[in-house]
């Protein structure tokens, strides 16, 4: 095993889960210790390329070092997002079967490696309904799940922003895919929330009340229970504008009073936020991770911090970039 990575700076109340998605880079066990050393006790991997379509089971000595280093770190939840090609909506004859055969590979792999949860994305209906897509969706998850069993796996669908005709963006969409594909299938399915997708979907998680609205909201549609993990980014476009940009933490439309008020809502606090934040210079990984343990538990900062430091670290410079959507 490698050497023993430092944790973080901050000490904060460990039963809360704050983590980040880390890259492979060929060792599932490097990833782990990544989160580690940038002081989280939860993480999301690609389990493969995001850009193929095929990928072997991985090598059984890397899922031994991986499961290790979860143990000695305390690294749970281990979330794995599946690959940007995937579009189970689709009905389209060769993306159709290739997204299939592509999911059960991310299935077989998150089993194999011991993930808790396996995220995706609803799709892209294009040139159908709503309801066909839903369909479309859920009859694939079907196929793809024929005859597989691994009772530590749960499937979580993730919201979206909602862009043009791709599903996911109202809650109800995701409720109605999670309803006919549980009829259809013996996966635990759940859900991931994506804070930037839910902005710019049109819910207003940045402020007080639209915040107190959202979850009831998410209450009424899809059920706080399901909602197994929060994808913590901020927005670089508004409200409602159903493009999916994530920004640093604090330095997008939710902003620095909206994380605060999001990580520590109670309804909410005890769910595993990851970011999905961009790197555009090196560290920026840490300071979002820290930016959100300062947020989650400030009350016992306000102790141990002059009022200026304390500002000075809620508010870094702001830097809003683009990246990738995951
Ligand atoms: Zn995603
Ligand atoms: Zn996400």
């Amino acid at each position: 095993m490698a050497a023993v990575p430092r944790r973080g700076v901050f000490h904060y109340d460990e039963s809360l889960r704050l983590g980040i998605h880390t890259f492979t880079a060929g060792s599932l066990e490097k990833a782990a210790l990544k989160a580690v050393e940038l002081g989280a006790n939860t993480f999301q991997i690609f389990s493969a390329s995001p850009r193929m379509w095929r990928a072997g089971l991985p090598d059984s000595v890397q899922v031994k070092l991986l499961q290790q280093a979860r143990e000695r770190f305390d690294l749970h939840p281990l979330a794995i997002h599946v690959n940007y090609l995937i579009n189970l909506a689709s009905v389209d004859p060769v993306i159709r079967p290739k997204s299939i055969a592509a999911f059960r590979g991310e299935l077989d792999r998150a089993a194999a490696i011991g993930a808790e949860y396996l995220v995706l994305h609803p799709g892209n209906y294009k040139g159908r309904t709503v309801d066909e897509g839903i369909a479309a969706f859920a009859l694939g998850l079907k196929d793809a799940a024929e005859g597989f069993h691994a009772p530590g796996l749960t499937v979580l669908l993730e919201n979206t922003a909602g862009s043009g005709a791709s599903l996911g963006g109202r809650l109800e969409e995701l409720r109605a895919i999670r309803d006919l594909a549980g009829e259809l299938t013996g996966l635990p399915i759940g859900y991931c929330l994506d804070t930037c997708h839910l902005l710019a979907a049109g819910y207003n998680v940045a402020t007080a009340t639209g915040l107190g609205a959202t979850v009831r909201h998410i209450e009424k549609t899809i059920g706080l229970e399901h909602v197994r993990l929060i994808h913590a980014n901020d927005s670089k476009t508004p409200l409602g504008s159903h493009v999916d940009r994530h920004a640093h933490i604090g330095a997008g439309h939710i902003g620095i009073e909206g994380f605060r008020r999001i990580l520590r809502h109670p309804k909410l606090r005890k769910k595993p936020f990851i970011l999905e934040t961009p790197i555009d210079k090196p560290g920026d990984d840490r300071r979002n991770l820290d930016a959100l343990k300062l947020l989650a538990t400030a009350a016992t900062m306000e102790f141990s911090t002059s009022p200026e430091k304390r500002a000075k670290r809620l508010c870094p410079k702001s830097r809003t970039t683009t990246t990738k959507s995951n």
